[in-house]
């Protein structure tokens, strides 16, 4: 850095963790330049119109119980337009039926036997596996989900309820995924509960009250009068990035493709752009907000040890298929959606209603919009199908779980006779890292060697987190890192204090 001059960040990603940096470094004494390689900001957030509605075609929803998303927004001035989810209630399609979704569950593992046995998503053997829980110790947490989970509980808790809610949030698999980096919580209880269950208990609220009789005092819907687990934005969380991006100060340019990281004896070379016709950018600091094989590439020549580390975290693809149906057309439904377990061997994994889950949706169109999730790791012929190919699947799959659920007495009887009128097929490819057995030694090993080098951070979905809070978190991290390396003080402001 020359003395006097402004010091120069640079950011590499424009998905939220980058434009989230960029906006953690507004009014710090620094220029900050965010270089995202597509024609368009927001990575995995973006949303478009089906039916005349917009609807987010990747994250849709933000857990609001983590301060950072939702903080994020209320400093950017968006916090009026948070809305609430109208309904967390799921689903998970099983053995032949709709079963509720246990509500006293962490990540699928159990906190209340009882309650499990009534859902009858798990046989009555596998209930009856659960209760015999052996009083193990603790033990390594950094085995599979499917190990450590298995081993206390039974296969069944596994396959039916923990592997499809580790499939919505990470598209992975419970015999990959590392019990330790997925339910860190859970995790860093079990060393003080003698049984699982015990140990998720302590992590999920207790059974509510039973409500009085109607018209009572406290009769009514008790989850109305809780914090919402949930929010979105009513425009779709899609506007999040650019919103961001404005408020963040920096410049922000597109179909800017970093393609090489050097170290200078001033700080830092960038090769931005075509091999053909590059352009080099100097910067004092650098953060590197993509996912983790451009990572990778990025810093193959100058910090190899984190680059053979980031190599290792796989990525999981998926699609989007959002389905919309004429409102009159679609049973009608309480639950936001449901899940399917890959033991049932159907290629729709998830199932959101959107317009139930956000109401507000409902005032654009008389239309009901279904969102519906294809592609575990490992899945990628099916996502090889084409686009018309994978929309009648997830419609013909729906139609399946509306009579199944009719059957059930969930939602209408009727069915889903009719077909949509228009959908959408969004693609994620390398859409989600896994947090594989060693991920969290993996990322300690990257942090490390990222450390060593002045000026120069790390964020995103790669490391402690794939949700947008975590995001965010690194983000915020990575802003203060290279603050500290720059003496520029710090962002910590009384809005984004834990
Ligand atoms: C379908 C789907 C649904 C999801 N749903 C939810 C949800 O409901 N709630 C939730 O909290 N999370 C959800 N997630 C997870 C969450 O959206 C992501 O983990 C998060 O948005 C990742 O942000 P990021 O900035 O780390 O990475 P990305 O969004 O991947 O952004 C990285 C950016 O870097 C750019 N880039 C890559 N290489 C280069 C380079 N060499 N030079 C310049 N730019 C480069 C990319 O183009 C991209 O724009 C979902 C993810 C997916 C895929």
């Amino acid at each position: 850095m020359t003395a006097g001059t402004v010091p120069h960040v640079v950011i590499v990603g424009g998905g939220i963790a980058g434009l989230a940096a960029a906006f953690f470094l507004r009014d710090q004494p620094v220029t900050v330049t965010v270089l995202e390689g597509s024609p368009r900001l927001g990575g995995k957030l973006s949303s478009s119109q089906v039916a005349g509605v917009p609807v987010d075609e990747g994250a849709e929803a933000l857990l609001a119980r983590r301060p950072e998303g939702v903080g994020l927004i209320t400093a950017t001035g968006l916090g009026g337009d948070l809305v609430p989810a109208g309904t967390t209630s799921s689903a998970i399609w099983t053995r032949g039926a709709m079963r509720s979704l246990p509500r006293r569950q962490f990540m699928g593992v159990p906190a209340d036997l009882d309650e499990l046995a009534a859902t009858g998503v798990v046989s009555a053997e596998g209930v009856l596996r659960a209760r015999r829980e052996p009083r193990l110790a603790p033990g390594p947490a950094d085995v599979s989900v499917a190990a450590y989970v298995g081993g206390r509980l039974g296969a069944e808790v596994v396959d039916r309820l923990v592997d499809p809610l580790l499939g919505g949030v990470y598209a992975g698999r419970s015999e990959e995924l590392s019990f330790e980096a997925t339910l860190a919580p859970l995790a860093a209880a079990t060393g003080r509960y003698p049984t699982l269950t015990e140990a998720a208990a302590s992590l999920v609220p207790p059974s509510p009250p039973a409500p009085a009789p109607s018209g009572g005092p406290s009769g009514g819907d008790n989850s109305k009068k809780q914090a919402p687990v949930f929010v979105t934005l009513r425009t779709g969380l899609g506007a999040l990035p650019e919103i961001v991006a404005k408020a963040g100060q920096a410049q922000v340019r597109t179909g800017a493709m970093v393609r090489e990281l050097a170290r200078t004896q001033a700080g830092w070379r960038l090769t931005v752009g075509s091999a053909a016709d590059p352009e080099y950018l100097r910067a004092d600091a650098v953060i590197i907000a993509v996912p983790a094989a451009p990572a990778a590439r990025l810093l193959s020549r100058t910090v190899p040890a984190a680059s053979s580390a980031l190599a290792q975290i796989r990525y999981a693809s998926m699609a989007i298929i959002t389905l919309a149906f004429r409102a009159e057309d679609f049973p009608r439904q309480r639950r936001s959606g449901y899940l399917v377990p890959a033991v049932d061997g159907r290629a729709v994994k998830a199932v959101t209603f959107s317009t139930v889950k956000w109401p507000h949706l409902a005032s654009h169109a008389p239309v009901h919009i279904v969102r519906c999730s294809v592609g575990r790791v490992g899945e990628a012929a099916l996502l090889q199908r084409e686009d018309e190919d994978l929309a009648a699947l997830a419609a013909a799959e729906l139609a399946q779980a509306a009579g199944a659920a009719g059957a059930a007495g969930a939602a209408g009887a009727a069915g889903l006779t009719k077909a949509p009128i228009a959908y959408r097929v969004t693609r994620w490819g390398a859409a989600l890292p896994q947090y594989n057995v060693g991920h969290l030694d993996r990322v300690a090993r990257i942090r490390e060697a990222v450390a060593g080098q002045p000026g120069l951070a790390v964020a995103g979905a790669a490391y402690d987190g794939v949700g947008i809070p975590a995001c965010v978190a690194t983000a915020k991290a990575a802003a203060d890192s290279v603050l500290r390396h720059l003496g520029a003080g710090a962002t910590d402001r009384p809005e984004y204090r834990t």
